[in-house]
């Protein structure tokens, strides 16, 4: 490991400060990337979309004033990723009842 601003050696990998110039080393930062939402969703998913319990979005999902929008596949529920953010946009300035 090098100073990123001297270039002089670094005693440990981890060093904070470079002993030649004094400067403080940048913190690498992890390589983990958040993983991308797909754009549909399961129940489940659409839950933790919405940080909210699953119960809860069940109740949404009945709730007559713009319910959560979502799609029959087969038996279950699908959400589509882009319909759910548009429904937390348009209900962000509402108080939505834990009902
Ligand atoms: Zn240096």
């Amino acid at each position: 490991m090098k100073c990123v601003y001297c270039e002089a050696a670094l005693p440990k990998k981890d060093a904070k400060f470079c002993p030649d110039c004094g400067k403080q080393q940048p913190v690498l930062i992890s390589k983990e990337e958040p993983k991308p939402i797909p754009p549909i969703l399961k129940v489940d998913e659409a839950a933790e979309l919405l940080r909210i319990s699953r119960s809860y979005l069940y109740r949404l999902l009945a709730r007559p004033d713009d319910p959560v929008p979502w799609f029959p596949l087969g038996k279950s529920k699908r959400f589509i990723t882009e319909e759910l953010l548009a429904w937390a946009r348009r209900n962000q300035q509402n108080i939505i009842k834990a009902g």
